[in-house]
């Protein structure tokens, strides 16, 4: 099990078995990560039934990070409840798709090499991007952004 520092009374009494939280860092400045216990415990569940090791591409982002500065108003990478995990082939896409519905994650982004999940509080939200989708329409099915269309 990997170790690692956070105070939330909810992952002392019931740590992450996949993940520590730098995987979940801000790629940007100022390289906060402030995610979410109750998300961070549903992925870690995502994790175990898929059964192969996750590659984290975004975890939290800060309001200046490239593409949340574009938002009319945080999206749920800011919010700590998404990630975008990166997709070898269809196989793990399969999987993790399958997997996310049945757990209840209700934003799903699917994209050709990387699938977006979070537990933003509406009704579910299934989206499919493409390779050319620029980063300010990015996780953004609403229409929220400048360039979403
Ligand atoms: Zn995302």
């Amino acid at each position: 099990m990997v170790s690692f520092a956070l105070s939330t009374p909810v992952l002392e009494a019931q740590p992450l078995e996949f993940f520590n939280m730098a995987e979940f860092t801000d790629r940007e400045p100022p390289y906060e990560v402030k995610m979410d216990s109750a998300f961070l415990l549903k992925l870690d569940e995502l994790r175990r039934l898929c059964d192969f090791s996750f590659h984290i591409n975004s975890g939290y982002r800060s309001p200046k990070h490239s593409v949340e500065k574009y938002k009319a108003k945080p999206g749920t990478h800011n919010k700590g409840i998404a990630v975008d995990i990166a997709v070898a082939n269809d196989y793990q896409m399969n999987l993790i798709l399958r997997h996310a519905l049945a757990l209840g994650f209700t934003g799903i982004g699917i994209y050709p090499r990387h699938i977006h999940i979070d537990t933003r509080e509406t009704k579910r939200v299934i989206w499919v991007g493409n390779f050319y989708t620029s980063n300010q329409a990015r996780d953004s099915p609403n229409g929220k952004t400048k360039n979403a269309n």
